[in-house]
């Protein structure tokens, strides 16, 4: 007998990856300057050089025994307190490295604290629309419930009122994702004060803390100055988990952290929670070259130009032929509403007639969109333009 849930997800590749691989196929057939390929969001710039000059050293210059042996499970001393110094300076906390537990990523970051926060299969986890698809998973093939709350399509910030409705007693936390994947929308500080009112009310009523999640992979890619406001600064109850993956261009290599702010309800006892949801999933210890990189390199930041230079020619040649887009603030992608509205339509017409892969944001939850991941050459972009024109027309 085999897990029937398991073989399911394993069997159903995402559509991101069903058109990554139908993009590679194409490449082989017709040649790869022929294929605009915006479904992956694998990081284009590359690490920065501060990144590559610690690896190297590194392996020169430490004991190989250290480098490429077992850590405690919450990581390096060292990379803590570098991290927890880094985020003190940037957001005036008083952060402490034992609140900070390391993990392979954002990934196994936000499975361990929905893990730690499930007590029991009514437990519920709010998702704002448009959320990342995976967190469906996460949730669900924990046992526990998640609960849609669908996008406000005008502003794509938080529905405030269609979370009110959805909060009930079995709430345990809301996922929160700014800057956004797939609307590149960062939550105004407003909009984030509204709901920390909200939670406390709301957290108030049922005798019990509504945590926040959030899920900040994007923290540090903004464009025109924009502020991703921390939210621990505006909600006690938040859980971060972040990740280097594209902030430092490293997804391949599998380091993040859980922050779990001492202030937050039951701190200790979550942050225990956690390692032991950790354990569970086979953590062992993230990668120690990549925890001694980030003991480094804590305080780098990457150069966003290259992404910045292609969010203005995308958004902007696609606005100027009539396609409806929402301007991004952050992250890597750019959402554009579907012209005519199916999205699965359209994105399928674009593959086969012109071997334009754009994803449709169904599975984000936001049905009737499109996704564009902008990490990619200038040039594919460039090239790919008479293809949006030749559909629309
Ligand atoms: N959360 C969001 C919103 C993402 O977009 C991604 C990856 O694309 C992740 C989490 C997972 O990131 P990681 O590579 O750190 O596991």
């Amino acid at each position: 007998m085999i897990n029937s849930n398991c073989y399911k997800l394993g069997a159903e590749p995402s559509v991101i990856r069903s058109l990554f691989a139908y993009g590679l196929q194409q490449a082989a057939l017709v040649g790869a300057d022929k294929v605009y390929d915006y479904s992956l969001g694998n990081p284009s710039i590359p690490a920065p050089g501060a990144v590559n000059a610690s690896i190297k050293d590194i392996i020169d210059h430490t004991d190989s025994i250290q480098v490429h042996g077992y850590t405690m499970a919450a990581g390096l001393e060292g990379a803590r307190r570098a991290v927890a110094h880094d985020l003190e300076k940037r957001f005036a906390l008083p952060v402490k490295a034992e609140e900070l537990f390391f993990t392979c990523g954002a990934a196994p970051a936000l499975i361990s604290v929905i893990k730690a926060l499930t007590v029991n299969q009514n437990s519920e986890f709010l998702l704002l629309a448009p959320f990342f698809p995976e967190y469906v998973p996460f949730v669900e093939q924990n046992g526990a419930r998640a609960v849609i709350v669908p996008p406000d399509t005008d502003s794509f910030q938080i529905p405030l009122d269609l979370v009110e409705e959805r909060i009930g007693p079995n709430t345990q936390a809301i996922i929160v994702n700014s800057p956004n994947n797939p609307s590149g929308v960062i939550y105004s500080r407003e909009s984030l004060e509204a709901l920390a009112a909200l939670l406390r009310r709301k957290g108030k009523e049922y005798g019990r803390p509504i945590y926040i999640i959030a899920d900040e992979p994007y923290r540090e890619l903004v464009y025109d100055g924009a502020e991703v406001p921390f939210i621990p600064c505006i909600y006690e109850n938040t859980l971060v988990c972040y990740s280097y993956s594209k902030s430092l261009s490293l997804p391949g290599e599998r380091i993040g952290y859980v922050y779990v702010p001492g202030f937050a309800k039951d701190s200790h006892e979550l942050y225990t929670a956690i390692a032991g949801a950790a354990r569970i999933m086979g953590h062992v210890c993230p990668p120690s070259l990549m925890q001694m990189v980030i003991e480094r390199c804590a305080q780098e930041r990457p150069d966003l130009a290259a992404y910045d230079e292609n969010r203005r020619l995308l958004y902007g040649s696609l606005s100027a032929m009539g396609y409806e887009c929402i301007k991004p603030q952050g992250a890597f992608y750019l959402l554009v509403k579907a012209p005519g509205g199916d999205s699965m339509a359209f994105s399928e017409k674009a593959k086969l007639r012109h071997n334009l892969l754009l994803v449709p944001a169904d599975g984000f939850g936001c049905p009737g969109y499109l996704r564009l991941s902008y990490c990619v050459s200038r040039d594919m972009i460039e090239r790919s333009l008479p293809a949006f024109k030749a559909l629309l027309d």
